[in-house]
């Protein structure tokens, strides 16, 4: 099994190489963004609960979030490993993830972070709000907001894994091959 955690800050193209990463290696790519969006588009008491955060660039309380992930990696169980995206976005989430892969006698393989510096981010983000349809694309202060939380909250992520010598940053500017061929060097140690 390879269970990847794709980290960074949001729209530092995580969504982009997941898909890619599924074309080459075969893993179920799990985004806990997309897994809201679904949940929302379908306005089920979760979806809702979720949108009052999201549309704010806050995270969704952990309980929430750990439960959600819970359900689709207990769905999934018979596949080559797992892309985590935009998961975990907490110490807390960290604890749980290790929790949940120990149950399976797994654990995670490599978090691997796409560095991107911020006035990159905010540049991208809006870009992408024109056409993704995604309100919390659209408003500059929201995406602030969102990078702000990053800092905050997401980056022990990453300090955590690195404690585990689990952690590698690579440069998260550049072509979308180029990018790629940077995670696939790495992934291709494992
Ligand atoms: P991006 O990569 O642009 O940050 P995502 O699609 O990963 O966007 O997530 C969108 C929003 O969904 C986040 O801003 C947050 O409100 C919520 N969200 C996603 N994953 C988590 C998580 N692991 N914990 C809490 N909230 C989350």
């Amino acid at each position: 099994m390879i269970n990847l955690i794709l980290f960074g800050p949001p729209g530092s193209g995580k969504g982009t190489q997941a898909a890619k990463l599924v074309e080459k290696y075969g893993l179920l790519h799990i985004s806990t963004g997309d897994l809201f969006r679904y949940e929302i588009g379908n306005k089920t008491p979760l979806g809702l609960e979720a949108k009052s955060y999201i549309d704010k660039g806050a995270l969704v309380p952990d309980e929430v979030t750990i439960g959600m992930l819970r359900n689709k990696v207990e769905a999934n169980p018979d596949v080559q490993g797992y892309i985590f995206d935009g998961f975990p976005r907490t110490t807390p989430q960290s604890e749980a993830l290790d929790k949940l892969l120990a149950e399976k006698e797994d654990t995670v393989s490599r978090l691997v972070m796409l560095s991107v510096p911020d006035e990159e981010i905010v540049k991208r983000l809006l870009l992408r709000g024109e056409t993704s349809g995604r309100a919390d694309d659209k408003n500059e202060s929201v995406i602030r907001n969102r990078i702000q939380v990053y800092k905050d909250n997401t980056t022990p992520v990453y300090d955590y894994y690195d404690a585990k010598s689990k952690a590698t940053s690579i440069d998260g500017i550049g072509g979308i091959e180029e990018i790629f061929e940077r995670l696939a060097t790495v992934i291709d140690t494992l």
